[in-house]
């Protein structure tokens, strides 16, 4: 039979919290919505602030949150270079002050709880594809590090809470996500490819293009951190969940120059430190835990965000 859940979503009000708190809310959940906008707008969860079972708070979750709730998507924090670098402290602030707040009002509750955790933590990967038992290889020290070394400290917590405080936690390890709703200026390769496109500006690769990445279609990782959040307390992760069609950033780039009839050039700017080389999950673990595997194909979910992306342009 089905009963409702109280339903706690930090960063609700960014890209993927708010196509999480859109799906939760049509399964017949009650959301509070907690963000504090630093990346997140109110405009991308417009639509459901009339919703009577949709609640709003703003709240940076660097500081205590008393409330009653029976889950717990911790997802803020933010996530391309630009953002997460522009204030650096800020950021290991929010993942891992964040992650003990969270952690200690599950605590309090006794609420399942779920980290939306990163392939960043992999770093920049020796092994390939990337396996949820591979350590990773991060630079502690570098521009990348308040975001990788934050998440990875915050999975440090999320376990430590379940050894000591027998909390029941789902630690997912995210690959590259693309949607509608990504902030426009976030630098991240997908808007900014959509955007320069339909701009007819040049295509800014970072290094050769080399690079490879595995976009995941946002519908197809929510799905699979829903499934995650619902299995049974013995399942904890890390869970790598993510697309595997690996693709070198040109491809991606001539991909999106063909499906938006643009007359952009590709350029070549300087690639980023510690850019990490490639990257692909091996996403077994899902399979077998989950029966998940993405469903989008990479056209189709870009067909999507570019309509996004013209209608936002077009004002
Ligand atoms: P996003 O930047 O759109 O969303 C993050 C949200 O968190 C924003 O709404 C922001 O305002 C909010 N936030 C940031 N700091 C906060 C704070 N201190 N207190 C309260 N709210 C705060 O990014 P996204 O792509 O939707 O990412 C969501 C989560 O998924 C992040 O934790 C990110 O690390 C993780 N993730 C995303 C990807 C991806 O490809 N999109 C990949 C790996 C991991
Ligand atoms: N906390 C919170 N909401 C709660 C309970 C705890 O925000 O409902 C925060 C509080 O700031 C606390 C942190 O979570 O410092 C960790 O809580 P925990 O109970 O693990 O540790 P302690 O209270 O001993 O610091
Ligand atoms: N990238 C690029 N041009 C851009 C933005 C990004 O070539 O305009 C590259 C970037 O160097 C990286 C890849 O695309 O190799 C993915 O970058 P993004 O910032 O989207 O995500 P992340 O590096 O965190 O995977």
């Amino acid at each position: 039979m089905f009963s409702a859940k109280r339903i706690l979503v930090s960063g609700g009000a960014g890209f993927l919290g708010s196509h999480l708190c859109e799906r939760l809310l049509n399964e017949g959940h009650d959301i509070l919505c907690v963000d504090n906008y630093f990346t997140g707008t109110k405009a991308n969860i417009a639509h459901l602030l009339d919703h009577p079972r949709f609640e709003v708070m703003r709240h940076d979750v660097t500081f205590p949150l008393y409330v009653e709730v029976d889950e717990i998507y911790n997802l803020a924090c933010p996530a391309s270079p630009i953002h997460y670098q522009f204030d650096p402290v800020q950021t290991t602030k929010t993942s891992v002050h964040g992650a003990i707040n969270q952690l200690g009002l599950a605590k309090r509750v006794r609420a399942k709880i779920f980290l939306a955790s990163t392939s960043e933590v992999y770093g920049d990967p020796t092994e390939h594809p990337q396996t949820e038992s591979y350590r990773g290889n991060v630079n502690p020290i570098g521009p990348r590090a308040c975001y990788d070394e934050g998440k990875r400290a915050a999975e440090t917590l999320y376990f430590d809470y379940w050894r000591q405080h027998k909390l029941r936690i789902k630690v997912a390890r995210i690959f590259n996500t693309y949607g509608p709703r990504m902030h426009p200026n976030d630098g991240r390769v997908v808007s900014n490819f959509i955007i320069q496109a339909l701009q007819n500006e040049p295509i800014t690769l970072y290094g050769d293009g080399s690079q490879t990445r595995s976009f995941c279609y946002q519908s197809d990782l929510i799905e699979g951190w829903v499934r995650l959040m619902n299995t049974g307390d013995e399942v904890t992760g890390p869970v790598n969940i993510g697309n595997p069609h690996e693709m070198t950033v040109r491809e991606l780039a001539e991909t999106i120059v063909r499906l938006t009839g643009s007359k952009s050039d590709l350029i070549y700017k300087p690639l980023p430190q510690d850019d990490p080389t490639r990257r692909r999950p091996d996403i077994t673990l899902a399979k077998k835990l989950l029966d998940w595997e993405p469903k989008v194909a990479l056209e189709d979910g870009l067909k999507e965000t570019i309509a996004y992306f013209r209608k936002k342009l077009n004002g």
